[in-house]
């Protein structure tokens, strides 16, 4: 079996070492055994919709996001579209997710056009607003686990009601400081503020999108269980960061 991950935007888009999620995917899933591919597409690279099991976008500022909007849509638009339509994942954050919504508006400048694989809309109030920063814990909506990571964005994120919220905040503040909601989910498509780099915090939320990325090629797959300990340890230390204390046997998954 392999797994074949597209890291778009590597050199542009990648604040707090958001590779760091690539890196653990590779080495996750090698400790299961499978041989994994890593594809870059920088701006003006092209992608191909059957190339890759799972897509990864990460963050920048404003100044990024106007490089790589257009071309997001118009370089590497339709080859997401038709991969997300046909089961592989898509994974953004921060900056990577508010362009995978309908529109961002940033700080100041034009509106942004995102791609609107995710229902949501983007505005930032201006470069006087107070930025949502910090370390934030989020219930996963779909499972009741935690994700713990670090956030810093000036945008304030809104769904549509054809986006379902990655999870609830517990400590921080999410899409908007507001509704409590954290991130955004449709279908195989996964949008976080959550920085940490994300996945090596949350190992269980790794391996979900492992799984879910090999179902396309591979059907149900089962990931052998890996211990866990340290990571889990990571995730409770930042967890208490936030001011949250977590029980590994209640919130986290068993060492
Ligand atoms: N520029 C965006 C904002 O401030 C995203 C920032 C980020 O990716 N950390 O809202």
């Amino acid at each position: 079996m392999d797994l074949r991950i597209c890291h778009l935007y590597p050199d542009l888009l990648n604040l707090y070492g958001d590779r760091g999620n690539v890196a653990t995917l590779v080495r996750r899933a090698q400790w299961r055994g499978l041989d994994v591919h890593v594809l870059e597409a920088r701006l003006g690279e092209a992608v191909d919709p059957g190339a890759a099991d799972l897509f990864f976008i990460g963050g920048g500022e404003d100044r990024q996001q106007r490089l790589a909007a257009p071309d997001l849509r118009a370089v590497k638009g339709s080859a997401l579209r038709e991969a997300a339509a046909d089961g592989a994942v898509v994974l953004a954050v921060c900056g990577g997710y508010q362009l995978l919504g309908h529109a961002y508006r940033p700080a100041d400048g034009p509106v942004l056009e995102g791609l609107g694989l995710l229902d949501l809309e983007t505005v930032h109030p201006g470069p006087g607003a107070r930025r949502l920063i910090g370390n934030i814990v989020v219930r996963d909506l779909a499972g009741g686990r935690l994700l713990v990571g670090f956030e810093n964005h000036g945008g304030r994120t809104r769904l549509g009601s054809a986006a379902a919220p990655l999870g609830t905040v517990v400590a921080g503040f999410g899409n908007n400081g507001e509704d409590r909601t954290e991130g955004a989910v449709a279908g195989t498509v996964y949008g976080t503020y959550l920085h940490g780099p994300l996945l090596p915090k949350n190992a269980w939320f790794a391996d979900q999108l492992i799984v879910l990325a090999l179902r396309r090629r591979w059907g149900d797959v089962t990931l052998a269980p890996l211990s866990d300990a340290e990571e889990d340890r990571a995730a409770v230390a930042a967890a208490a960061r936030a001011g949250v204390r977590v029980r590994l046997d209640l919130g986290l998954p068993d060492p």
